[in-house]
């Protein structure tokens, strides 16, 4: 799913591995990738929503 950044979010890019901060001056979207393998859900994986784009939306279009 696409979200704003929240305060206190302390995850990574899974596309550019740069952390994903938040900011109040200039907000940022980030996407939140639930990834299941093989039918079970296996892991979360955070993007900037710009590198989520850059990788053609590894994980499905993001809702
Ligand atoms: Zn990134």
């Amino acid at each position: 799913m696409l979200r704003n950044v929240e305060p206190g979010s302390s995850a990574s890019c899974t596309g550019c591995d740069k952390p994903i901060k938040f900011s109040a001056k200039n907000p940022q979207r980030q996407v939140i990738a639930n990834v299941y393998v093989d039918g079970v859900w296996n892991r979360v994986e955070q993007f900037h929503a710009v590198c989520y784009d850059e990788a053609e939306h590894p994980f499905g279009e993001p809702r």
